[in-house]
C-alpha cells in the first residue's frame, strides 16, 4: 500500500545498477517514499518488470519510439499510469510536481538536461549522474543555487565528504577549515597489473570490478580511473574547492569512502561495507537516518586497511582530468565526451584498453576551451568532442590493426 504521505520520487535510469538500490530502498521504506516514475532507455523488458513491481505514475522509454505494440505490452502487464517515449520526456518527469525527489541516475551525458531540469525545479536532487556535473558545474550549481534546490551526492566518496562536512549556510556543506579533501579510489581491477599488460585487457576483465557490481560504462573508468579524473571534477563544484586541494589516495578495500583534513590536523572519513544503499540512503533521508539494507561493518573480520599512491604513469587518465579543470571552460565537457566515445570503442572491441587515454588526450590537445554560457554550448562542446574522438579513435584502431 502507498502512503500519502510518503515522498513522491522519481527514479531517472531506474533499469541501471544505481536505479535498481535506489527501488530496493524505496520497497524497504513503503511508509515513506512511493515510486512516481521509471525511466530507460531501451529496456523495455525491464521497465515492464520495474513497472508492474512498483506501479509509478509515469513510465518513460528515452530511447524507443512509440509503437501500439509497446503500448499494448505495458498495459498487458497491468500498468495503469502514463507511458512516455524520448528524452523530452526526461525532463517534464524531472520537474513533475508529483516528483519530491529526483535520482539522477542516467549514465553519460544523456544525464545532463534532466538533472538541470531537475535542478531548476527546485527538487531534492540525487546526483548519481557524475558526468552533470563534469560538463556543466558551474551551471548546474547555479541552478541549484536559484531554484532552492537541494542537491545530494550520491558518488559514494562525495557522500562521504559530504557527511565529513559541517552545515554552512542554507543547509549546504561549509567548507571552513578545510585543509584538503581526500578523495580514495580502490584502483580498480588493473591496479597492480604490469604496464606491459594493460594493452592486452579484454572488456570483460575490466568490468569485472572488485569490490562493486555496477554499469559497464563506470567500470571501465574505474579501470583507467577516469572514474577518479571525474571526481575530482565533481568534488570541485560540488563543494566549491580549488582543485589543488582534492587529492586522491588509493585504497584497495573501498571501505574508507573518502575523507576530509581539518586546518588543526585532524582527518574526519566515512565508512561502511561497500554498498550503494549506504549513499542512497543517507541521502534519501537527510538529514534523517533509515535503515539501508547494507551488512554492518566487521573492522576487526576485515583486519587491515591499506592506502598507496596513485601510478599515473599506468593511469595516465587521472592527470588527464586535472589538466581538463585547469584549462577550464568547456574542456571537461571534451574531456567526458571524448572518454564516453572511447569507453564505447573499447566495449565494442574497437579501441585497446590504454588508448582510451590517447584518444582523450588528443581530443584536449586539438579543442581549446571556450567559455560556456548555457546548456546549449554545452550540447555543442559535446557534440563538438565527439567528432574529433571518432577520427581520433579510427586512427588508433587503424593503428593496432
Ligand atoms: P547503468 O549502466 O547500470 O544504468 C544506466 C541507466 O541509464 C539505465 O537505466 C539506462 O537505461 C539509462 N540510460 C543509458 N543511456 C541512456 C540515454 N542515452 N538516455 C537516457 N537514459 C539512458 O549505470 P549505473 O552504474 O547505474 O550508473 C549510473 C550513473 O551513476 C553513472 O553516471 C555512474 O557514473 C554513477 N555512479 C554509479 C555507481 C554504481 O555503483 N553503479 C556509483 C557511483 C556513481
Ligand atoms: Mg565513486
Amino acid at each position: 500500500m502507498k502512503s500519502k504521505t510518503a515522498l513522491g520520487v522519481a527514479v531517472l535510469g531506474a533499469t541501471g545498477s544505481i536505479g535498481a538500490s535506489t527501488l530496493d530502498l524505496v520497497a524497504r521504506h513503503p511508509d515513506l517514499y512511493s515510486v512516481v516514475a521509471v525511466t530507460a532507455h531501451r529496456s523495455v523488458d525491464r521497465l515492464i518488470e520495474l513497472c508492474r513491481r512498483h506501479r509509478p505514475t509515469f513510465a518513460v522509454l528515452s530511447g524507443v519510439a512509440e509503437t501500439a505494440g509497446l503500448r499494448k505490452r505495458f498495459a498487458d502487464a497491468g500498468f495503469r499510469g502514463e507511458l512516455l517515449f524520448g528524452a523530452a520526456a526526461l525532463e517534464d518527469v524531472a520537474r513533475h510536481a508529483e516528483a519530491e525527489i529526483v535520482m539522477a541516475a542516467i549514465v553519460g551525458a544523456a544525464g545532463l538536461s534532466s538533472t538541470l531540469a531537475a535542478a531548476s525545479a527546485g527538487k531534492r536532487v540525487l546526483l548519481a549522474n557524475k558526468e552533470a556535473l563534469v560538463m556543466a558545474g558551474p551551471l548546474l550549481m547555479q541552478a541549484v543555487r536559484r531554484a532552492h534546490a537541494v542537491l545530494l551526492p550520491i558518488d559514494s566518496e562525495h557522500n562521504a565528504v559530504f557527511q565529513c562536512l559541517p552545515q554552512g549556510e542554507a543547509g549546504r556543506p561549509s567548507l571552513r577549515a578545510v585543509r584538503r579533501v581526500l578523495l580514495t579510489a580502490s584502483g580498480g581491477p588493473f591496479r597492480t597489473l604490469p604496464a606491459e599488460r594493460l594493452a592486452q585487457v579484454t572488456p570483460e576483465e575490466a568490468c569485472a570490478h572488485p569490490n562493486w557490481v555496477m554499469g559497464r560504462k563506470i567500470s571501465v573508468d574505474s579501470a583507467t580511473m577516469m572514474n577518479k579524473g571525474l571526481e575530482v571534477i565533481e568534488a570541485r563544484w560540488l563543494f566549491d574547492i580549488p582543485p589543488e586541494r582534492i587529492e586522491v589516495v588509493i585504497h584497495p578495500q573501498s571501505i574508507v569512502h573518502s575523507l576530509v583534513e581539518y586546518i588543526d590536523g585532524s582527518v574526519i572519513a566515512q565508512l561502511s561495507n561497500p554498498d550503494m544503499r549506504v549513499p542512497i540512503a543517507h541521502a534519501l533521508a537527510y538529514p534523517e537516518r533509515i535503515e539501508s539494507g547494507a551488512h554492518p561493518l566487521d573492522l576487526s573480520a576485515l583486519g587491515q586497511l591499506s592506502f598507496e599512491p596513485p601510478d599515473t604513469q599506468r593511469f595516465p587518465c587521472l592527470q588527464l582530468a586535472y589538466q581538463a579543470l585547469h584549462a577550464g571552460g568547456t574542456t571537461p565537457a571534451h574531456l567526458n565526451a571524448a572518454n564516453e566515445m572511447a569507453v564505447d570503442a573499447f566495449l565494442a572491441g574497437r579501441l585497446r584498453f590504454t588508448s582510451i587515454a590517447d584518444v582523450i588526450a588528443d581530443v584536449l590537445e586539438r579543442l581549446p576551451a571556450q567559455d560556456p554560457t548555457s546548456l546549449d554550448d554545452l550540447l555543442e562542446a559535446d557534440a563538438a568532442a565527439r567528432r574529433t574522438a571518432a577520427a581520433s579513435i579510427e586512427h588508433y584502431q587503424a593503428r593496432a590493426a
